[in-house]
């Protein structure tokens, strides 16, 4: 697909394209970053970029001229269906480790001259799970990696890795994608309307894995339940009413009964969503551009609960939700922080 095609982390792009440009990629890289940025398919094209057929020239920013993947042709095909004999992807299997025997396979491989391709490209993605044997089976590779080969390893959890490896593999730090970029991607690979694709963005935390989860009916079952909660909010209630409206983001109440409670990651993409709807309040009640908003097509809703929530209390009450999320990421009690946060709306 080249790396023209590729959305946002565009200085990642630019440092790639120039170092393959000039010869001066490094034989190891690291790729680190929160999950579902792209950081694998920064890795596959990389491999296309240096094994592509008919290297095309991209332009960037009008100054820079670097080489770009075709897209198209059969080594650039290949690599893209996960079938060139010199693009090799390894990660964990069905026990959630990647096992040493797969690291000596490509050790001895990485001797040799690339079957088809100039360059053999390993990628490891998911590099946290190398058992340590694993780890120390890599080592030697990385420090003295034969000209043909370059290993890209790939990982949300750098600091899992043995501190030998790491400090031999210069390392590339993606950040999230922006709300744009994520909606973009939902919109050109994955079918979304633009409306449900801002409104799955939004609370996606940079994350282009978390936006489709977030498309999903859980996403649309999050929503409700963050839109009830400021509802049961909105007349500044007394505190058991305040308690109760905990409940409905803990796991929402089927029956007067409650449900079963949501995990931590539920939680937090709920409250995530509930961050949007009060971002989306304070736009409202400051008068700004509708089209801007995260959940444009609950316009109405957010009109009649900005009756209640003006500019301070919006702000006040996305702060809160924000630290609860801090809360909660460093594993705090869900009930606790649920309970604190229902004060502060
Ligand atoms: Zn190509």
């Amino acid at each position: 697909m080249g790396l023209g095609h590729i959305i946002g982390h565009a200085p990642i792009r630019r440092l790639i394209a120039r170092a393959v440009a000039r010869g001066t990629l490094p034989p190891c890289l690291l790729l680190t970053g929160p999950e579902g940025v792209g950081k694998r398919r920064v890795a596959l094209v990389l491999a296309e970029l240096l094994n592509c057929d008919a290297t095309e020239t991209l332009v960037y920013s009008g100054t820079t001229v670097s080489p770009d993947a075709c897209g198209v042709c059969g080594a650039c095909q290949r690599i893209a269906r996960g079938v060139h004999a010199d693009v090799i992807v390894i990660e964990p299997g069905e026990t959630g480790s990647i096992k040493v025997d797969a690291i000596r396979t490509v050790v001895g491989q990485a001797a040799f001259r690339p079957f088809e391709g100039r360059r053999r490209v390993v990628i490891i993605d998911g590099a946290d799970r190398l058992v340590s044997e694993a780890q120390n089976a890599l080592l030697k590779t990385l420090e003295e990696p034969a000209s043909a080969s370059v290993f890209v390893l790939i990982t949300s959890r750098p600091h899992l890795l043995l501190a030998t490896v790491r400090s031999r593999c210069p390392e590339i730090k993606f950040g999230g994608l922006a709300t744009g970029e994520i909606a973009d991607i939902l919109v050109k690979r994955h079918r979304f309307d633009q409306t449900a694709a801002l409104a799955a963005a939004a609370s996606a935390g940079g994350s282009v894995a978390s936006a489709l989860e977030l498309g999903s009916s859980d996403h649309v079952q999050a929503r409700e339940s963050a839109a009830v909660v400021l509802r049961m909010l909105a007349t500044m209630p007394e505190h058991e009413r305040r308690l109760e409206s905990g409940s409905e983001l803990l796991g929402g109440r089927g029956g007067g009964r409650l449900s079963t409670a949501l995990t931590r990651e539920a939680l937090i993409r709920r409250l995530r969503v509930l961050g949007t709807l009060l971002r989306d309040l304070q736009l409202v009640s400051s008068g700004g551009d509708g089209t801007w908003l995260a959940n444009i097509d609950l316009k109405e809703e957010l009109t009649e609960l900005v009756r209640s929530y003006d500019t301070d209390r919006t702000g006040r009450a996305f702060a809160s939700v924000q630290r609860a999320v801090d809360a909660l990421t460093r594993n705090a009690s869900s009930k606790v922080v649920v309970d604190w946060l229902v004060m502060k709306i």
